[in-house]
């Protein structure tokens, strides 16, 4: 069953901290979009060698890494919601990319702001209409664009020349410079595009690793014969799925088949290019010239052609990267700047983690670890300590209590998770939760991923593909950390199977998960025709 931390604790460990009510400390939460954890130095994943995060590592040295960090439900805008209510999604009302975002229901900035805080979000919300519980804000339509975008502002749409990281750090450095209240506490939403697809860099860093080769993950050819069938009935493979004109800019300048290439389903890497200036389509146009020539000249095709999709696809991600991580080097300096520093928690998390050709894949939505993790790092000046590794199950459930008790606020009853304030503290409640629940339901949808659900302990985790029928997955994660066995159909496992499925409907039942999870073989089966006759 579900623990959580005993709620009458948390009152006598606020109170035991150098916080008093006169002196709350300020909220900078640096949030970006697709940024998985095995993408950050301090997470020391198979990407640390490229050493992409050096300031985020930076600020992980001097805080807590939790490093068993969950989403609910892994994609862009039902993670915004759930971090702004503190609820799952189907609490929330927002399930899926597609849904609309109540904003009339409570959220966490709104209660900040009614226990004092003065509240300013920049960049992208992804939760549709005018954000409610900010004194400030300035926020991307929809997914936004990486150059020159356009910008909603209570005043009405902007465009601002430049680069949308950029922008977005001048924003919230704008903010601690000329529109703080001194009188109060600050929350300060910043939130990037970056680096969400389509993975455009910055011109500054167009050239980055031209001179290494990123390294392979273990499961880049994985042949999915282990798993239950959705796995490989997607549509996420850097091989068969990512397109190099449209994903990777083969060939893709504004007046090079514009036809072809609005002809597409989705039109964001034309929109992002019409928006260049002249001088920036020059440098574009200079930068991946002579890369397209020697591609052409190289004729791969085969595994040589995937190594190649997957070589393009991580520079351009890991750039992208690149461009966030220079924000949060400029953020925290100015936070040292202006003497603020001492104050200040600064958080940096991601909306959840994303597939680097881990699997074969790009993209998101699986409970598979690689997207089912999320980023998050705190530095809580006198409170964390410096390189703390915490191992707690945590999910984005638990960000709007953790913001409320720093506040010293009181969390509603109806708010899901819990806060980390104990956890912050060097604290392990011995009754933490021993589980965590997901629940993703994007089906049938781009990319197509079923709808499933599932629960993961410390170590096993059980996947139900409940749309396909009795189609499940089970993961024995300290031996099978890549998830390549499949062992749910072992004889030997069946107690463990038993065990999980009992916890894993407590689960339900604890947060009252009441989505329709009958299984609807038929309609996959149909699904499935459309595919195979494609
Ligand atoms: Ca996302």
């Amino acid at each position: 069953m579900q623990r959580l931390p005993l709620k009458a604790l948390l009152p006598i460990l606020f109170f035991a901290s150098s916080v008093s009510a006169a002196d709350r400390p300020n909220i900078l939460f640096i949030f970006t979009d697709d940024h998985a954890p095995h993408a950050i130095g301090a997470y020391d994943g198979w990407l640390k060698s490229v050493n992409p995060t050096p300031n985020i590592d930076q600020l992980a040295a001097q805080g807590t890494v939790f490093t068993h960090s969950f989403c609910t439900n892994s994609i862009c805008g039902p993670s915004r919601a759930v971090i702004q209510t503190g609820k799952h999604s189907h609490k929330n009302g927002f399930r899926n990319n597609g849904d609309r975002f109540d904003w009339n229901q409570q959220t966490f900035p709104k209660l900040l702001q009614q226990a004092g805080y003065q509240t300013a979000i920049f960049g992208k919300s992804h939760l549709a209409g005018k954000p409610q519980g900010y004194d400030q804000w300035t926020v991307l339509p929809g997914q936004g664009l990486y150059y020159n975008p356009d910008f909603i502002t209570p005043d009405g749409k902007v465009t601002i020349e430049g680069y949308c990281t950029d922008i977005v750090t001048n924003m919230g450095i704008d903010f601690l410079k000329n529109h703080r209240d001194a009188s109060k506490p600050f929350l300060l939403m910043v939130q990037h595009k970056a680096p969400h697809r389509c993975w455009m860099p910055a011109l500054r860093h167009l050239h980055l690793y031209d001179d290494i080769e990123i390294p392979e993950p273990a499961t880049l050819f994985d042949d999915y014969s282990d798993n239950a069938p959705p796995a490989r009935f997607q549509e996420l493979e850097i091989d068969r799925h990512m397109d190099p004109h449209y994903d990777l800019f083969l060939d893709l300048v504004p007046d090079v088949e514009p036809q072809a290439i609005q002809a597409r389903q989705d039109k964001s890497a034309w929109r992002n290019l019409q928006r260049f200036t002249p001088d920036q389509l020059a440098a574009w146009r200079k930068a991946w010239a002579p890369k397209d020539a020697a591609f052409h000249e190289a004729n791969l095709s085969g595994k040589d052609l995937v190594r190649w999709k997957f070589q393009r696809y991580a520079k351009n991600y890991l750039r992208c990267i690149k461009g966030v991580d220079e924000s949060v080097g400029r953020l925290v300096d100015t936070l040292d700047e202006l003497n603020l520093a001492d104050n200040t928690i600064v958080i940096y998390c991601s909306d959840q983690g994303f597939y680097i050709g881990d699997h074969g894949w790009y993209d998101k939505r699986w409970m598979y670890e690689e997207s089912l993790k999320m980023p998050f790092v705190v530095k809580w000046p006198g409170v964390t300590r410096p390189g703390t590794r915490d191992s707690h199950l945590i999910q984005n459930i638990d960000y709007a209590p953790t913001f409320l008790e720093v506040a010293g606020a009181d969390v509603p009853e109806d708010i899901q998770g819990a806060s980390l304030v104990p956890l912050l503290h060097g604290q392990s409640p011995t009754d933490w939760r021993t589980s965590i629940y997901y629940h993703y339901y994007e089906f049938p949808s781009v990319h197509m991923v079923p709808r499933h659900y599932g629960i993961r302990t410390e170590r096993y985790k059980l996947m139900h593909f409940y749309e396909f029928g009795n189609e499940w997955e089970l993961y024995d994660l300290k031996k099978d950390p890549d998830e390549v066995t499949n062992i749910y159909n072992k004889a030997k496992h069946s107690k463990l199977i038993e065990s999980l499925k009992t916890d894993l409907r407590g689960l339900q039942e604890f947060y009252q998960d009441d989505s329709d999870i009958s299984e609807k073989p038929k309609q996959w089966q149909a699904e499935q025709r459309k595919l195979t006759s494609k």
